[in-house]
């Protein structure tokens, strides 16, 4: 029984970000979305907020063996608590990689058992990022190809 972690913060959810879950869906036998309570970053949407709209989307592509909890602190915590130690992280480009390669050497020397899994992102989703979502929503910018319509919606609902 693998169980993986997709650990992010989500804000907002995407359609990259779905493709993933998606696909690491197929990969592991349980994998948990795992809202994380971002300080670095000014949020847009409130962590129970993303919660069920990545619930409602979830639902909708009939992933049943994936699951979305809000959790505040050390993500190796989390992965310890619930017994999984695969962590699951999207790259959408070199840089994306070099971030993410430290974080995994970071999360194996806070516990050693833990292993990152990444995944290149798919070419339609390669420039999407949240902080460019954030950029369009403040001039009305058109986002329908980048976030499901929920999101948009509760994001349009925002400003
Ligand atoms: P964080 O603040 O932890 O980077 P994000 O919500 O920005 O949270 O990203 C969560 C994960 O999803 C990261 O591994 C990131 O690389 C990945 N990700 C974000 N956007 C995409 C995308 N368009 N394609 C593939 N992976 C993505």
């Amino acid at each position: 029984m693998i169980r993986a972690v997709f650990p992010g913060s989500f804000d907002p959810p995407t359609l990259g970000h779905l493709n993933i879950i998606s696909r690491g869906a197929v990969l592991f036998d349980s994998l948990d979305v795992v809202v994380a309570v971002n300080t670095r970053k000014t949020p847009l949407l409130k962590p129970q907020q993303i919660k069920i709209l990545l619930e409602e989307q979830i639902r909708d592509l009939r992933l049943s063996s994936v699951r979305v909890v809000v959790h505040n602190g050390l993500i190796v915590n989390y992965c310890r608590s619930i017994n999984a130690n695969v962590l699951l992280r999207g790259v959408r480009s070199s840089s994306d990689f070099n971030y993410e390669f430290e974080l995994s050497i970071l999360n194996k020397q806070l516990n050693g058992g833990m292993e990152t899994v990444f995944l290149p992102t798919e070419p339609r989703y390669l420039v999407l990022r949240s902080s460019t979502i954030k950029e369009l929503l403040k001039y009305r910018g058109d986002i329908s190809e980048m976030v499901p319509p929920a999101v948009e919606k509760a994001l349009f609902e925002l400003t």
